[in-house]
């Protein structure tokens, strides 16, 4: 697939320092749940709450799950930035939109496929991604 997008070069590169930022934080922010869970099964030795230590650390377990697919979509982004394809749409090959980029730099699809896929009509199958990114972009700060 040659995608037919131009971006500008340099607002490229303000999409990949963006990126590469929010790849940073998302990385040491799982290094730091994982520390976290690791001091949290030290402390269990102590605790006699086992139980209430145990559902903490799953949901530090869980949360990281979370983060992990985020910086999987964001490293999808910079491969796309890599390869020239990024601001293509990875299911219809269109063109995304710049606001939408603006918005959502990893976004992997245009507005109308990520409905579709929303709607579960489109196989996420059709692209190199394995993990729908549809579920966290309403609070990328957290
Ligand atoms: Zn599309």
């Amino acid at each position: 697939m040659t995608p037919n997008v131009s971006i500008d070069k340099y607002v490229l590169l303000q999409f990949k320092s963006s990126l590469r930022e929010q790849q940073r934080e998302l990385q040491q922010t799982i290094d730091r749940v994982e520390k976290d869970i690791r001091d949290a099964a030290d402390s269990t030795a102590d605790s006699m709450d086992l139980s209430s230590s145990n559902a903490a650390r799953e949901s530090m377990a869980a949360r990281n799950t979370q983060n992990r697919r985020k910086l999987k979509v964001i490293e999808l982004a910079l491969e796309r930035i890599q390869n020239g394809s990024f601001g293509a749409c990875i299911g219809c090959g269109g063109a995304i939109r710049l606001r939408r980029l603006q918005a959502i730099p990893f976004a992997s699809h245009c507005i109308d496929c990520q409905e579709r896929l929303e709607q579960g009509v489109l196989n996420v199958a059709t692209g190199s991604i394995s993990a729908p990114n549809g579920g966290f972009m309403h609070n990328p700060a957290s």
